[in-house]
């Protein structure tokens, strides 16, 4: 049948497809777009996640299908799957499904973090670097993550119901699994044969860049990556958990300004305005004074990178980027309006393929070194007793609940949706069952 981008995009936006990756952005807007290349993140450059490496073992054809859809979408004469070199067996089984495809390629990327950020992506395997403040497409490039291409090739025949997730950390049985999406972090724990610590608590998330939860009945969503299970007083959960007030405190008595945090920021050095250290000197002034300073944070993209692996003191210039980003949010200055946009972009910096971080190291300084195990994929059919389905799953307006209680509903049923000018898109019932609760956060079904 004759390929429809119209029909296709909304195809996808039925299925409730958002970026898997984390930010949770709808796809559909991403295939409404006009693109050159298509690249695929599957860098999985977060220590211990192992569920992107996961889907591309078993499921190769359909990631594969995936790509090939979503360059017929936006027009793209090539797409690149940008893979670390050390997975070797996966490469070899990419290639060989790749070589019945002309024009999509696989590009070998270093053991580095963060690898999978799109602008060190886009860099690496295009040598195009994205202006600051824009996106991929800026340079004709559109990136998607691996269980994103995945659902897109699924989209014709099941919606988004289900999520992969890395179990691991300080758990018996490090796994990946797929889910109901709305079961509960615990739940997966318990299927991984629980905790091996007192206290557990963990890091929805990689650990660079995922949140600390101390409260394990979270649930899964469409931007679950996993869960690493770690005691509450891991050197990590209490660096991670520092309030406001002791990170600035610290901060402000014990920074030297040796702009380590700046010299390995993986965006300063592509070239781009970003310098932690002027953030870290803002701790001194007031904040107007300090709204000079504050503005080299605006380019900062959360990595952690500076407060976890770079700072010799071990402070928080990555915490002080965020809250320098919100003071200036507060006087409605964004990048737009601020000095950095005065600042033209320069070179790449020439030490930069010198200052990667390999993860090995990273994992070392983590404290993760007796958790970089495998986590294999079981796969098992889980019947929970309930799920939990949140109405904000994505970047955008929020869904609204178009059932209610004592409903009965199926399994890929569209229980809450968006108006269609709306950025965002639906979501669905991932069992079979009965409407037991709807509230302004989540709508629970009972199995
Ligand atoms: S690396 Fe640490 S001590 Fe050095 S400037 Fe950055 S925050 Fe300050
Ligand atoms: S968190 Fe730190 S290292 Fe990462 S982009 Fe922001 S300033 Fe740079």
């Amino acid at each position: 049948m004759e390929f429809n981008k119209e029909n296709f995009v909304k195809q996808i936006r039925k299925a409730g497809i958002v970026g898997s990756g984390g930010a949770g952005f709808p796809t559909y807007v991403k295939a409404n777009s006009q693109a050159e290349i298509v690249i695929l993140n599957a860098a999985e450059c977060e220590p211990l996640l192992r569920k992107d490496q996961i889907i591309m073992e078993f499921f190769t054809e359909e990631v594969i299908n995936g790509i090939k859809l979503l360059m017929k979408s936006v027009g793209a004469k090539k797409g690149i799957i940008g893979i670390k070199k050390k997975h070797e067996k996966l490469i070899e089984k990419l290639e060989k499904e790749c070589r019945k495809e002309e024009n999509i390629s696989v590009f070998k990327l270093g053991d580095f973090y963060p690898a999978g950020d799109e602008f060190c992506l886009v860099y690496e395997t295009t040598k195009r670097i994205i202006p600051p403040g824009e996106i991929p497409l800026s340079v004709g490039c559109v990136v998607n993550n691996v269980e994103t291409v995945y659902n897109i090739s699924l989209s014709n025949k099941t919606p988004v119901v289900e999520k992969f997730i890395t179990v691991t950390g300080a758990v018996k049985k490090p796994s990946t699994i797929k889910v109901p999406i709305g079961i509960s972090y615990k739940e997966a724990i318990e299927f991984c044969q629980g905790t091996t610590v007192k206290n557990p608590v963990g890091i929805d998330g990689g650990p660079m860049m995922g949140k600390v939860i101390t409260d394990l009945e979270t649930q899964v969503t469409k931007t679950s990556a996993g869960i690493i299970v770690l005691a509450a007083d891991h050197p990590l959960i209490k660096k991670k958990t520092q309030g406001v007030e002791q990170f600035s405190r610290i901060g402000k008595s014990a920074c030297d300004q040796c702009s380590f945090c700046t010299e390995f920021c993986p965006r300063y050095l592509l070239g781009h305005s970003v310098q932690p250290h002027r953030s870290m000197r803002s701790l001194l002034f007031n904040p107007k004074e300090s709204k000079i300073h504050n503005e080299y944070s605006l380019l900062c993209c959360e990595c952690s990178l500076c407060s976890l692996y770079s700072c010799p003191e071990n402070l928080n210039p990555k915490e002080v980027c965020v809250k320098s980003k919100n003071n200036l949010r507060e006087m409605k200055i964004g990048i737009k309006n601020s000095a950095v946009s005065q600042i033209k972009p320069k070179e790449p910096h020439p030490l930069r393929e010198f200052r990667k971080v390999p993860v090995k190291k990273l994992i070392k300084k983590l404290g993760l070194s007796d958790y970089d195990k495998p986590a294999p994929y079981s796969n098992f059919d889980y019947k929970p007793e309930k799920v939990k389905i949140l109405l904000s799953q994505h970047i955008g307006v929020s869904t609204k609940p178009i059932v209610k209680k004592g409903d009965a509903v199926k399994k890929g049923q569209i229980i809450a949706d968006v108006e269609e000018k709306e950025l965002g898109c639906p979501v669905h019932s991932s069992i079979d069952g009965t409407v037991g609760e709807v509230n302004f956060k989540y709508i629970e079904i009972i199995g």
